[in-house]
């Protein structure tokens, strides 16, 4: 939250609030004010409420109120701070990020009015809630059937999730969305699609238009990000979002019994990152899949292409179905660039072919960063879509006002039907009179039917136009949005700086960088291996063979030392945990070394329930290259 005009000796901190003069209607209960209903401001929030909505009294002292007197707040800012202080942590992260908060008190003073007025929620997408601006930001993908999506999402997850199913079995004809749940006290769930859409701390609620055929393909894993259990905190960052198998051949003539495309670009519109999976086993871009491309129009930019199982061919193969995808995809995507392609094998299996395994390690590497890179960007999203909105309740607005005023005293429901007729022509007009770009008009179609499904075609069902509505709203549009951008701008570009001297080496991506989580403390432990130890895990390292490489180094193949580690008992999503952190040199081999510390991690953590470190001490770092 910012804090510079907050807690000053100026007094309380008003800026944010609507103006009286915005609002007809209390924001809770809808009851229109007047004499006797009287407008009271929830002073947390700064919305406009009746007596009865906001009937609670909390001290506000960080909002420059005295501490001992309290004020009167909304049931909703009520709930939250009260919920806040018990110490139950909410669904969402709480965002304390300065352009978030801005935006949201910019959204909520100078642009949901006019929206409120103007019933463009009905007319075009709902109101904003908070929810939607602190929604973590959303990864969207979409593949053939055979890709494994599933197994994409596990491997980038680090561990199972609730739900999951993998194979070509038909149950996989859902959306399903990955979620992280801050909350330490939270299990793994899978909420079903109709209670997701009506929760109100999530931004899904306008997905109910797609009515109960679609709400029954939805539902929501959800997994906790504190539990243990390698890259799971990579759901603490992002949410992913998997959409059935895009269906190949003979099976697309059986149609879907909703409107897979209008979904899909619901999900595209709100996403910050569209992930395109092929299988490079049997490339296979069918009808639905260009249908599914074609709804993602307007985000190019967000697209990028997973080329997956591309061990399962060889070389020239390869080179022949990453070329063949490079060639229709430059006919499908739209961006003056040529889109990044990240080649690979994204699951926890071995390799069947090992030719390339440098280049995968690379190729996930990257893909990860990408990722990490979203919660920054996404911000950027946000404001944009801020500006898009504003824009067009604006321009909704004032087509409004425009039919309105034209209306004769006498048949007046025929004169609005040949405006609606021409509407084009209307846009001219308004284009002409007030500046408004042609491009922010709503389709001549969606309007019509939305006047005569909202209001009957009675443009009396709208309250006149408040001219000061509009000069707030162009003030927020070229002034205020601009700055909040910029600042946020340049605080991302401290943080960067600050991130780059602070980072070396190769830790996990999504670990302890940020400083959210610590890693373990270590000084209750054991660290050193004791000699006895380390003779027993030098024997087995001899037993299995170690052979030298070009270096002279004696090492274990990942292949041979498996089914050792395996027999331990550890469960395979923990091995894969210890098998990060000990193959230091991510050679896909093990020293002794390596083998020691991870021997050391089964015996000392994972066969004694302990949660592993999210990286290895300094202590346990081999301190020669011996052998
Ligand atoms: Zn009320
Ligand atoms: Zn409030």
């Amino acid at each position: 939250m910012s804090s510079s005009s907050s807690a000053t000796a100026t007094g309380p901190d008003v800026s944010h609030w609507v103006k009286d003069e915005f609002v007809l209607n209390c924001e809770a209960c809808d009851t229109k004010f007047s004499m006797s209903v009287r407008k009271h401001h929830c002073r947390k929030c700064g919305s406009v409420f009746c007596a009865r909505c906001a009937a609670r009294y909390v001290a506000l002292p960080e909002l420059g109120f005295s501490k001992n007197s309290p004020q009167r707040v909304c049931e909703s800012c009520y709930t939250s701070i009260t919920s806040s202080d018990s110490g139950a942590g909410s669904t969402n992260a709480t965002h304390n990020d300065a352009t978030v908060e801005g935006l949201k008190r910019l959204y909520r003073a100078g642009i949901k009015p006019l929206e409120v007025q103007f019933k463009f929620g009905e007319f075009y997408s709902p109101v904003m809630t908070d929810a939607d601006f602190d929604a973590k930001p959303m990864v969207l993908l979409i593949g053939q059937y055979s890709v494994g999506k599933t197994s994409f999402i596990r491997y980038l997850v680090g561990r199972d999730f609730p739900g999951q199913r993998i194979g070509p079995e038909p149950t996989t004809d859902r959306f399903t969305i990955v979620a992280g749940s801050d909350d330490p006290s939270s299990t793994d769930t899978v909420i079903p699609g109709n209670a997701l859409a009506v929760q109100s701390d999530r931004p899904f609620r306008s997905l109910q238009r797609f009515g109960a055929a679609f709400l029954d393909k939805l539902e929501c894993a959800q997994t906790s990000t504190t539990a243990e259990g390698g890259k799971a905190s990579i759901l603490k960052h992002i949410t992913f979002v998997d959409t059935p198998g895009v269906l190949a051949g003979e099976k697309q003539r059986i149609g879907r019994s909703y409107d897979y495309t209008g979904v899909v670009e619901w999900f595209a519109g709100r996403c910050d990152r569209i992930l395109l999976l092929f299988d490079a086993h049997k490339l296979d871009i069918s009808d639905e899949f260009q249908t599914a491309i074609a709804a993602l129009r307007g985000h190019d930019e967000k697209i990028r292409v997973v080329l997956n199982k591309a061990d399962a061919v060889d070389a020239q193969q390869l080179m022949r179905v990453h070329g063949a995808l490079m060639w229709s995809l430059g006919k499908i995507i739209r961006t003056p660039e040529v889109v990044r392609v990240y080649v690979g094998s994204f699951w926890d299996n071995p390799l069947q072919n090992r030719i390339f395994e440098e280049l995968f390690r690379k190729e996930s590497t990257d893909l990860i960063d990408d990722l990490r890179s979203l919660p920054g960007s996404a911000i950027t999203r946000k404001v944009n879509e801020v500006v898009k909105r504003a824009r067009a309740a604006k321009t909704h607005a004032l087509i409004v006002d425009h039919l309105r005023n034209k209306l004769p005293l006498m048949f007046k429901e025929k004169a609005l039907q040949k405006m609606l007729d021409s509407l084009e022509n209307e846009y001219q007009e308004i284009h002409r009179k007030h500046g408004v770009p042609l491009g922010d008009f709503p389709r001549p179609e969606t309007f019509r039917r939305a006047l005569k499904t909202h209001t009957d075609n009675d443009l009396s069902k709208f309250p006149p136009l408040n001219q000061r509505m509009i000069v707030e709203l162009n003030d927020i549009l070229s002034s205020h949005l601009p700055r909040l951008h910029a600042q946020h701008t340049a605080e991302a570009g401290r943080k960067r700086a600050a991130e780059a001297k602070r980072s070396a080496g190769d830790e996990n991506p999504f670990g302890a960088k940020d400083g959210a989580t610590p890693p373990l403390s270590v000084t209750n432990k054991d660290w050193a291996v004791d000699p006895e130890s380390l003779a027993l895990y030098s024997g087995e390292f001899d037993a299995l063979g170690p052979v030298r490489d070009v270096d002279g180094k004696r090492k274990i193949h990942g292949n041979e030392v498996r089914d050792l580690l395996v027999a331990t008992g550890v469960a395979k999503s923990k091995l894969r945990q210890i098998w990060n952190l000990s193959d230091l040199d991510q050679d896909g081999s093990l020293t002794l070394e390596e083998f020691a510390i991870a021997r050391h991690l089964i015996e000392t953590f994972a066969l004694k329930d302990e949660p592993l470190p999210e990286e290895l001490p300094p202590s346990w770092m081999p301190t020669s290259d011996a052998q």
